[in-house]
């Protein structure tokens, strides 16, 4: 079969452009866009499987109204994207309300669709989703246009797959496997950019040490197992009380740090004491059942009056946990006040 020289440029142009896209999300929408061109289609899906739900999940489209895309998302076998999702072979067919094993034909009526072409997303070993494009028409998508779109399914599964792998590398060195919070390097360029940020528009914002009291004990009475499982019900437990812009990450072993941008040393006073107060009263899992009481004790710096600089914050943070561990543990202290207010 012969095919437009022209055509097969432009999908290499197309490929060639996704490495200026930052977002996953921003390249799925560009692939769809492109899959309807090629094909001359008048509109267009992009679904991925999720693994975790089981369900084939539409992650961009085109040309689509509200009510189409809020369709329920199909389970794998399920319907002629399930099916081919499944299979990992495309469909085709000019007219969706004669294809018994679709599901969503009410919906293809009221968008006016009529002819569909479903090309899996397929990598050497298994299919990760597929791209679907629609007519209005009964037009049949021609053989051409089928195979247009195999080739850019199948360029499109090697970007997509390239992008993941790179999300998840940047994932991996930026936050912590266990606690899934910042990783200690991560938290510090955030820090940087907090310090940057406040400078240029003159605002303030406190820098929260965090230590678990008498973690060693509760290892040696318990195992590492479980004072592992104890790390992650506690940030669970405390990222429940952050706020959307509040940063929160893994400084060393059982000790955390919070940035609150906007807050002064009165509000992330506030704040620990109500972490505090919910970690005392959590029953946390141990080798004898649930028990409460487990504390730590947190120290505040606050910029700008504490320091210009992540050193000096995070130091100064660390010095005031310090002193509420020898004033007792179970406390926050604030860097610079003699009195606790
Ligand atoms: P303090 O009240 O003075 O902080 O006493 P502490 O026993 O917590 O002492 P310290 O902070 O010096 O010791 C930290 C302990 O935390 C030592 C180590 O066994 C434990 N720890 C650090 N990271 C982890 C971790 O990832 N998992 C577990 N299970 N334990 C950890
Ligand atoms: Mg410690
Ligand atoms: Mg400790």
């Amino acid at each position: 079969m012969q095919y437009n020289e022209e055509l097969l440029n432009k999908i290499h142009f197309i490929m060639e452009r996704i490495v200026v896209f930052d977002g996953i999300n921003e390249v799925l929408e560009h692939i769809v866009k492109n899959a309807v061109s090629l094909t001359r289609a008048e509109a267009g899906t992009l679904r991925i499987f999720d693994i975790e739900t089981g369900k084939i999940v539409i992650k961009a489209s085109f040309g689509l109204s509200k009510g189409f895309l809020s369709q329920a998302p199909l389970k794998i076998g399920e319907g002629i994207v399930g099916r081919v999702v499944k299979d990992g072979e495309p469909f085709i067919s000019p007219n969706i309300h004669d294809v018994k094993h679709c599901v969503h034909k009410e919906l293809a009526r009221k968008e006016g669709i009529n002819s569909i072409l479903s090309m899996p997303l397929k990598t050497s070993h298994k299919t990760i989703g597929c791209i679907t494009v629609y007519r209005k028409t009964k037009d049949r998508f021609t053989d051409a246009e089928f195979l247009l779109l195999n080739i850019f399914a199948t360029q499109s599964t090697e970007a997509i797959e390239k992008l993941r792998l790179l999300e998840d590398l940047k994932r991996q060195a930026s936050f912590d496997s266990l606690l899934n919070i910042y990783n200690r390097n991560f938290l510090l360029t955030r820090l940087e950019e907090e310090l940057m940020r406040a400078s240029r528009h003159e605002l303030v914002f406190c820098a929260i040490f965090l230590d678990i009291d008498d973690f060693k004990m509760f290892n040696d009475a318990h195992g590492h197992l479980l004072g592992d499982k104890l790390l992650v019900d506690l940030t669970k437990i405390i990222k429940r009380k952050l706020r959307k812009n509040d940063i929160i990450g893994r400084y060393g072993g059982e000790e955390l740090i919070i940035i609150a941008p906007e807050t002064d040393k009165k509000g992330g006073k506030a704040l620990v004491e109500k972490i505090l107060k919910l970690v005392t009263n959590h029953k946390f899992a141990s080798s004898y059942g649930n028990i409460k009481g487990i504390s730590f004790s947190a120290g505040i710096s606050s910029f700008p009056e504490d320091g210009k600089t992540s050193k000096e914050l995070i130091e100064k943070a660390d010095k005031a946990m310090y002193k509420a561990k020898k004033e007792g543990k179970n406390k926050v202290r604030i860097y610079g006040w003699t009195k606790e207010a």
